[in-house]
């Protein structure tokens, strides 16, 4: 038996290594600088062609991931990682993966996972109630945003069965009108690529212009772009909105949307990846208004409630749309479970599921809503206090406003006017920022200017982080002038 596979004695010698291992890195992620110093091809090259024809010891496997893969990261768990979305790796959260993948569920089935399915079942009625959205949301794990918003898509195509989608498909048909799914000019590329992957083409997103000053979209220009489709024959199929938005989070007006989605009988889906995490607090929550009317939402646990990617979550007010556009049961996945068990598979495209649930039953456990309230609080403040700290410097100034956790700035001396110059010096400040080591941003373009982005999400990222970030920005600037 213990031929074959490591036996418990050695497994648990190598876990405690590998424990050890994780304590003392998360004790201090920030010995690593946050983007390595590397060129493409650097680990390939240290690796050897071929797999390994016999066994290696443990202990050199080990050792290996301590001489190349750590040097060879870029430290998504380091405090001063505040590019993109930052995220965590929480304590609660790895040590959940890590149970998830002895467990090695596959919860296609409630048979196959009965724990995996109902762990889901709860914890996401949890996430439910802790951003307020009704009962009548139900909700299922995806692995990220793009397969949520895909799947809430392939249900919106799927909502007036008389199209036939479901049994005859789109290409070679005459009968069927082009389709068209609506979202802001803002939008995350994931819905662009959900339309290619359902074959509406990318002539079947309209993207429909933001108001100047906050980046939503303009639900007028929304209105009268279902009218014009419409009487140019083409059926709108969906509305996404978004919370949040990626490169200056913006939040689009939901209620409005949702006004116009009722009257025009169309899906409305709610993208809210990063933003819907805020709605925790109180004080946000009137970011997720509007979306109790929602047919669908998408919030990612993994972008801004500490729990290790992946694990998104889509919620539905229309489960049994969802269902009817994926499921499909061959009779080696047939059961005789009772009526009422629910059989994830059926929910989207992939059969087999990971336990995605354990590590979100285990950050919200161990944090609890309030200890989750605490430290979004905390992001929050701390990026106000950094967007402060550019509105009171002459030399950096915002271009939109923060919300959330994330500031868009950028540095903009006095005496330059040339934008196309002012660009330029904008990406060899970030540039300088990045090859510091200590903090990672990333940039953005808003109204065609480039932007630099400071993104607080992880929960070592504390004040000392934040400071450290402005002052390598402005010493850079200094540097620039
Ligand atoms: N939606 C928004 C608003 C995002 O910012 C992102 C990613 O940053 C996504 C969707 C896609 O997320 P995922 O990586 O989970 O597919």
């Amino acid at each position: 038996m213990h031929d074959l596979d490591m036996d418990p004695e050695a497994f648990r010698r190598h876990g405690y290594a590998v424990i050890d291992r994780i304590a003392e890195y998360l004790a201090d992620p920030a010995r690593w600088p946050v983007l390595p110093d590397m060129r493409p091809g650097d680990l390939r090259r240290e690796l050897p062609e071929k797999p390994p024809a016999e066994p290696e010891p443990m202990e050199d496997i080990l050792a290996d991931f301590d001489r190349l893969i750590l040097p060879y990261t870029t430290h998504w768990n380091h405090p001063g990682f505040l590019a993109y979305f930052s995220i965590t790796g929480s304590g609660a959260g790895i040590l959940g993966e890590s149970l998830a993948a002895a467990l090695n569920v596959n919860a296609m089935l409630w048979r196959t996972g009965p724990a995996a399915t109902e762990l889901e079942e709860v914890t996401l009625d949890w996430v439910r109630r802790m951003i307020g959205l009704p009962d009548r949301f139900d909700g299922t794990i995806n692995d990220t945003a793009s397969t949520s918003t895909l799947h809430a898509l392939a249900a919106a195509r799927e909502l007036d069965e008389s199209l036939e989608i479901r049994a005859r498909g789109m290409a070679g048909r005459d009968d069927l009108p082009q389709l068209r799914v609506y979202c802001s000019e803002e939008a995350h590329s994931s819905v662009d690529k959900a339309v290619l992957t359902l074959g509406l083409g990318l002539s079947g997103v309209r993207k429909i212009p933001t108001k100047p000053q906050d980046l939503s979209m303009d639900v007028a220009a929304l209105a009268a772009a279902i009218e014009e489709d419409r009487r140019a024959g083409i059926r709108p199929l969906a509305v996404v909105a978004t919370v949040g938005t990626t490169s200056t989070t913006a939040v689009d007006p939901v209620p409005l949307i949702a006004e116009v989605c009722r009257r025009e009988r169309i899906w409305l889906h709610v993208d809210a990846a990063y933003g819907g995490a805020a709605a925790i607090l109180p004080a946000m929550r009137w970011v997720l208004d509007g979306c109790e009317v929602a047919d669908s939402i998408v919030v990612n646990p993994h972008k801004w409630m500490f729990v290790p990617i992946d694990c998104s979550i889509l919620y539905t007010r229309r489960p049994d749309v969802l269902k009817r556009a994926f499921s499909l049961v061959p009779e080696y996945l047939t059961t005789s479970d009772p009526s009422g068990t629910r059989n994830l598979m059926d929910y989207g495209v992939a059969l087999g599921r990971r336990f995605r649930a354990l590590k979100l039953w285990f950050v919200l456990r161990y944090f609890g809503v309030e200890g989750i309230r605490a430290r979004l609080r905390s992001h929050i403040e701390l990026a106000r206090s950094f967007a402060q700290w550019v509105d009171d410097d002459p030399v950096f100034e915002r271009l939109a406003p923060t919300r959330f956790s994330v500031v868009v700035f950028r540095f903009r001396p006095p005496t330059e006017t040339d934008e196309a110059r002012i660009d330029e010096l904008n990406m060899q400040l970030l540039q300088q920022l990045d090859s510091s080591g200590e903090v990672l941003l990333s940039h953005t373009r808003v109204r065609g200017r480039y932007a630099l982005r400071l993104a607080i999400g992880n929960v070592r990222t504390t004040a000392d982080h934040i400071t450290r970030a402005w002052q390598i920005a402005r010493e850079a600037a200094y540097r620039l002038t």
